[in-house]
């Protein structure tokens, strides 16, 4: 692959990684104790004045659960992407170790195997 697709795919991993972490950042306080570890926000249940309220609250915290667990594996696979760029192995298949088709890079950057073993 040469460099200025190498800068290009780095530039929209950056990008795609800023977006994650703003989206997760809406409804999570990131956990200090574990880095790039998100906790999703427990409802405040104190001021709740009925029972339906409380349901509703939970229910919104429950549906957050799998979004921000999406969020996180994709940030995951994206700052492997980067330290695969830092270690010179990005755009190898982590599978067949064959070379991922730069098209397929350029829609998802943090791919980490070829189409032929993603399909499998
Ligand atoms: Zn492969």
């Amino acid at each position: 692959m040469d460099k200025k697709m190498l800068e290009q795919l780095k530039a929209k991993l950056l990008e795609h990684k800023a977006k994650a972490e703003a989206e997760l950042a809406t409804f999570t306080e990131k956990d200090i104790k574990v880095a790039g570890d998100y906790d999703t926000r427990f409802p405040d249940l104190g001021q709740i004045q009925s029972p339906d309220e409380a349901a509703l609250k939970v229910a919104t915290y429950d549906s957050a659960l799998p979004i921000e667990y999406a969020l996180e594996l994709r940030l995951v696979e994206i700052n492997k992407a980067l330290e695969k760029i830092a270690g010179g192995t990005y755009g190898v298949c982590e599978n067949c170790q064959g070379p991922i088709d730069p098209k397929r890079l350029d829609i998802m950057p943090e791919a980490k195997a070829c189409l032929k073993c993603h399909k499998k």
